[in-house]
């Protein structure tokens, strides 16, 4: 195995899915990114994306000015306000249903529909098609979210070209915000290709039905999913920015405004001590998230800790103490995917545990399994000390996730 470097800043390694590269001093890119946020003029920043946006908005009351992308959580709430109070854009909100909402996710979505007085239109693809998707990428690819993923990226772009809505408005860029992949100053637009090669781990819906068996998988249920062409996205005009390479993001920062100022509902999760991001989904901070840790050695608290120790909250050594403390925890609804999934709790355990890389995993005996992984390999050096407070999370909804763990496939919504 090549020797595994880490950032002496944060805890990504050179193993990063998204690919890391390090200064003299061992400090990532990611890490070398993030500190533009610190000197960069997010004013200036500001003004120059509100001239950028000056053409999209329209003077007919007859359309939307923009497209935004949302679900029950992550930065939904904060790219909403943005675009809408900071901006002045009148938007159209689109939501793809993944068919793992939580009451909690169900419950923001609607909050969100009804604070900011928007318009919403929901994509509910074909659930059969989903299962049916869902069973191969588990079984093929370990991965239980390539649906979500493909549907909240093809369904706003097919939108803007329906709508003829040039504009779409994401919030964060990941490959920006994680490793650094590009400055703020570059303003990276949404493309194919990173679609592709990044969100969908180089899988395109058209490359599922090659590799798929034909009796498995069909071009009726990959459909929902196709990207839309270069000449439908050009004859509309349509471009993606990233609000985040115009404002200062700070996803702490921003969630606890939105509990302030709109009601933004959160929980406890069991795998990590960010009470904010994945609130929505039954299985993103559970199977999702065990599988990243098998099959890339780390989860997602890794990259929280990395985020926040960027933000200077924690300490680089006490990062280390909440990675050792959380990623082993047991994942919670895996009755309720298996029930959903129609497969039972022992193949799915079998899939799950063929995915354990062997670069971090070793079979010790049967079924016993030794994690070698990058938390079990990271050194504290503690000459690094940055001041930091403790670290706290407001928790509002006392429900978890849901009071019952059954997915909720559509949602109606609430009334306000
Ligand atoms: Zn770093």
């Amino acid at each position: 195995m090549n020797k595994i470097k880490f950032c002496t800043n944060c805890l990504y390694s050179n193993l990063h899915p998204l690919g890391l590269t390090f200064n003299e001093a061992g400090v990532c890119s990611g890490c070398q990114v993030h500190k533009e946020k610190d000197y960069l003029n997010w004013e200036e920043r500001k003004n120059k994306l509100l001239k950028k946006i000056k053409s999209y908005k329209t003077k007919k009351s007859n359309n939307y000015d923009c497209i935004i992308p949302v679900n029950g959580a992550y930065d939904s709430y904060y790219t909403v306000h943005l675009a809408k109070n900071i901006l002045g854009l009148h938007p159209l909100l689109v939501s793809n249903n993944n068919y793992y909402n939580s009451p909690l996710g169900i419950k923001n979505l609607a909050n969100l529909r009804i604070k900011f007085d928007c318009d919403i239109l929901f994509k509910n693809p074909n659930p059969i098609s989903v299962k049916k998707i869902t069973k191969f990428t588990l079984q093929d690819l370990g991965n239980v979210y390539w649906h979500s993923i493909a549907g909240q990226t093809a369904f706003p772009v097919q939108t803007a070209i329906n709508y003829k809505i040039p504009l779409i408005i994401w919030g964060a860029h990941q490959g920006v915000e994680q490793v650094g992949m590009f400055s703020h100053t570059h303003e990276v637009e949404m493309t194919r290709r990173h679609r592709k090669d990044h969100d969908l781990m180089g899988i395109e819906a058209e490359d599922l039905i090659n590799v798929a068996n034909t009796s498995l998988l069909n071009e009726n249920d990959i459909f929902q999913y196709i990207y839309p062409s270069d000449d439908h996205i050009n004859s509309i005009g349509v471009i993606g920015i990233y609000l985040s390479n115009y404002f200062r993001w700070d996803p702490k920062k921003q969630h606890e405004l939105m509990i302030k100022k709109f009601d933004y509902q959160t929980c406890k999760f069991n795998r990590t001590f960010d009470c904010y991001d994945f609130v929505d989904s039954y299985v993103y901070m559970e199977i999702h998230d065990l599988l990243k840790f098998y099959k890339h050695g780390y989860s997602k608290v890794t990259d929280h800790v990395c985020r926040e120790i960027r933000h200077k909250r924690i300490s680089r050594s006490k990062g280390i103490d909440l990675v050792k403390k959380y990623e082993h925890k047991e994942i919670k609804y895996v009755d309720s995917f298996c029930k959903w999934l129609g497969i039972n709790e022992k193949s799915l355990k079998y899939v799950l545990n063929r995915n354990r890389n062997p670069k971090f995993w070793k079979e010790y005996e049967p079924n016993n399994w030794k994690y070698k992984g990058l938390s079990s390999l990271i050194k504290k050096n503690n000459y690094l000390r940055n001041k930091v407070k403790n670290i706290s999370y407001i928790c509002n909804s006392k429900i978890d996730l849901g009071k019952k763990s059954e997915f909720i496939t559509v949602g109606k919504g609430y009334n306000n």
